[in-house]
């Protein structure tokens, strides 16, 4: 496993648990907006923490910590994930995991195997521009798989979408929300310009708080609970 990080305590990653987040190296995508470059831009990577020392760590939290969260990068790349997650479940954690939803075959494995609590997918666009958003070619058949795979497990999960005003237009994320019809909770995620993959993104601008409440109310038609954040 590539681990990149390692956050020892986090309030926020988790609704409702505390918990650990490990950060995985690499992604397939390359969205210019990424927040976490050091994760996802070889040339940035820092030397990796070794797996034995993240279980060693979990193992002196039982009872302190009651989950972890595992991100990225792209966490369903690795290779050696589901194994990963088992070790970490076996210790009697909650496992969420944050996906850009890009490999379903891995999703489905994962619920399947009844190794996740709770999942979070980013959407990244309307399927016809996803290619454009994330830079590199997209199976999208594949993150609509995802989609259905999500809407039709038993466990907490959320569709988040990060907002970027020269990325989406309000035609766009009123279609996202066409491709998650149904869902019981979906994020409009405010881009935060502290960190970016094209540095240039650190200029960019919100939407303005009554366009997206507008936007909100308009998902709402489709999707139970529109969340802006
Ligand atoms: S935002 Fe997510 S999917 Fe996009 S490059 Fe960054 S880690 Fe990858």
């Amino acid at each position: 496993m590539k681990i990149g990080g390692l956050q020892r305590v986090s309030l926020i990653d988790y609704p409702g648990f505390i918990c650990a987040v490990v950060f995985l190296q690499g992604c397939n995508f390359r969205c210019s907006y990424c927040h976490n470059p050091e994760l996802v831009e070889p040339r940035l990577f820092q030397p990796c923490i070794k797996e034995k020392h993240v279980f060693e760590f979990l193992s002196t939290r039982k009872g302190k910590l009651d989950a972890v969260t595992i991100t990225g990068g792209e966490p369903t790349i690795q290779k050696k994930l589901c194994d990963f997650i088992k070790q970490i479940k076996k210790m009697g954690y909650a496992i969420k995991l944050d996906t850009n939803g890009s490999q379903s075959h891995v999703i489905k494995t994962l619920l399947a195997e009844e190794l996740l609590d709770f999942i979070s997918m980013d959407i990244k666009a309307p399927l016809e521009r996803y290619k454009e958003i994330v830079k590199v070619p997209v199976d999208s058949e594949s993150i609509m798989e995802s989609i259905r795979l999500i809407l039709k497990s038993k466990i907490t999960y959320e569709f988040r979408t990060t907002i970027v005003q020269s990325q989406l237009d309000e035609d766009d994320i009123l279609r996202i929300g066409k491709l998650i019809a149904g869902a019981g909770h979906y994020v409009l995620q405010k881009f935060v310009p502290i960190k970016a993959l094209e540095k240039e993104f650190l200029k960019e601008k919100n939407y303005p708080d009554d366009k997206l409440q507008r936007i909100k109310k308009s998902l709402e038609n489709e999707i139970r609970s529109v969340t802006i954040r």
